[in-house]
């Protein structure tokens, strides 16, 4: 067959060339350093990790990041093979080896016999005549060809800079606190006056919290990283730098709500959280894009009346990252809408961290491969890990990519629930930690099982393992 290319050689390029040739069908793969480099890569080897040297959690009965670990590990990823190759100690995490995991990658490559690396910049749309692309350049993509993306995609559709706000599950929430109402109980499209979660803040309350925010910690940026702050999605620290009362006239205005609760009382401010996924298992909170560090985001927003106990999925931040609004763009299987020969990997595509770029690679490798070789494949089912990322990319997130797609890491809120037992066999009421184990295991159960079922439909010469039990 003819070559597919692979534009970058990152985390994400790295492991879809691997998958490709794996398939047996020969890769040409891109990568521009040393010729060119990036303000965060320093050396010129493959998949060189840029910052923590950390996979993170690498149980998957436990933990969503160990459970991709494992569906990776099930049908022959590159990366996970090196990582556990390169491994230090770090207690239940995946932590590697910098150079030795990069210089492990960049070598089984250049051993491959269907793989040719090749040094230099792709500084505009690949040539007409590359039929089959993948184009994994990752957050910081040379502008060159971003703007070339741009150019295809139209103006708003690629971003620069993520501006994350923090996303909490649902059965986190205390909903004796909190209630549902949309402001004015206006009616969106579909109908729902009840669109929102309220969380009520009384003025000690709101005043504490302001409090709490400007003596927060907050990371700084980097030289290169200075963002321009564009209007609507300011920090909520910077805008409490702007006047003790900006926040309670912006994103937690109290205007148009009654406390469903205490109908009587007017609430000083509000917390809104806005509904994340198509599942409503996931809430982001409105307007809470910010720079607070982590320990300190979940120390100041449990200080928020519902979301004491909250869990996380994803914490605030804002970045440098270059982005497509993968919803609106890419079909199921990563292609570009406009243009199918090109598909997009790893973090450009709206994923967020090495483990889940690597995956996206693993899977725009695979399908490229299975297109080139006459067998069309579909993405795995949303029931595992790697299909609730693409999931999640392509449109199970909710408004369809109409202007708040931000990236994602992994976890459960992701997948679809399941249900699991409430007692004990003696009849016994089980507490939510024992649910919640419960229930994270046997998420990963059905999802190895449903993996190893796509893959055994799946054409190629890859066959999953058994996951080890860790
Ligand atoms: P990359 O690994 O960046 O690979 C893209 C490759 O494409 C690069 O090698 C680049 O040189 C090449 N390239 C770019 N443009 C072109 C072109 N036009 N032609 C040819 N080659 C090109 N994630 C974590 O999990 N943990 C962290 O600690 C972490 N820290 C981060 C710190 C920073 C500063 C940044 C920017 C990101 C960080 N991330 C982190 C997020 C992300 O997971 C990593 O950036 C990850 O490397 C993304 O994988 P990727 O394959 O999509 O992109």
């Amino acid at each position: 067959p003819a070559p597919i290319h692979v534009i970058g050689g990152g985390l994400a390029g790295s492991e879809a060339a691997w998958q490709i040739a794996g398939a047996g069908v020969p890769v040409i793969l891109h990568e521009m350093r040393p010729v060119r480099g990036t303000d965060a890569h320093q050396t010129d080897g493959l998949a060189e990790l840029v910052c923590s040297n950390s996979f993170r959690a690498d149980d998957w009965t436990s933990n969503a990041v160990g459970l991709l670990h494992a569906e990776m590990r099930s049908l022959d990823s590159l990366i996970m093979a090196c990582g556990d190759a390169c491994q230090v100690p770090a207690g239940g995490a995946l932590a590697v080896d910098r150079d030795g995991f990069s210089e492990a990658v960049t070598a089984r490559l250049t051993a491959h016999p269907l793989v040719t690396i090749e040094r230099g910049e792709v500084a505009g749309l690949p040539p007409a005549e590359w039929d089959s692309v993948i184009v994994a350049t990752g957050p910081l993509t040379s502008p060159a060809l971003a703007e070339a993306i741009q150019g295809l995609t139209g103006e708003g559709e690629l971003s620069f800079f993520d501006a994350i706000a923090p996303i909490v599950t649902l059965e986190s929430i205390d909903m004796g606190a909190a209630w549902r109402q949309s402001r004015y109980d206006k009616a969106g499209p579909g109908g729902d006056a009840q669109a929102y979660i309220n969380c009520p803040m009384d003025r000690d309350q709101y005043e504490a919290f302001i409090d709490a925010l400007l003596a927060g910690p907050k990371s700084e940026f980097r030289e290169w990283e200075n963002v321009p702050y564009f209007d609507g999605c300011l920090p909520i620290e910077v805008m409490a730098e702007r006047g003790r009362e900006t926040l309670r006239h912006g994103p937690m205005k109290p205007v148009g709500l009654t406390n469903a609760h205490r109908p009587d009382e007017k609430a000083w401010a509000v917390v809104q959280l806005r509904q994340d996924n198509a599942l409503g298992t996931l809430w982001n909170m409105v307007g809470f894009q910010t720079k607070l560090k982590h320990g300190a985001q979940t120390d100041i927003f449990r200080m928020i009346p519902g979301l004491e106990k909250a869990v996380f999925a994803r914490l605030g931040g804002l970045h440098r990252n270059t982005f497509l609004n993968s919803p609106r763009l890419l079909d199921r299987s990563l292609r570009m809408k406009v243009q199918p020969r090109l598909r997009f990997a790893g973090q450009v595509t709206g994923v967020e961290g090495y483990v889940e770029s690597a995956a996206m690679g693993l899977l725009a490798g695979r399908l490229a491969a299975a297109e080139r070789l006459g067998r069309p494949l579909e993405a795995p089912p949303a029931t595992t890990a790697l299909g609730s990322l693409v999931n999640h990319i392509t449109g199970g997130h909710l408004d369809g990519g109409k202007g708040s797609f931000q990236p994602m890491n992994i976890n459960y809120g992701l997948m679809p629930p399941v249900e699991t037992p409430k007692r004990d066999a003696e009849g016994r009421r089980l507490g939510a930690k024992v649910r919640s184990r419960g229930r994270k295991l046997a998420m990963g159960e059905r999802a190895l099982a449903d993996l190893a079922a796509w893959a055994s439909d799946a054409p190629g010469q890859h066959r999953p393992h058994q996951a080890k039990a860790v």
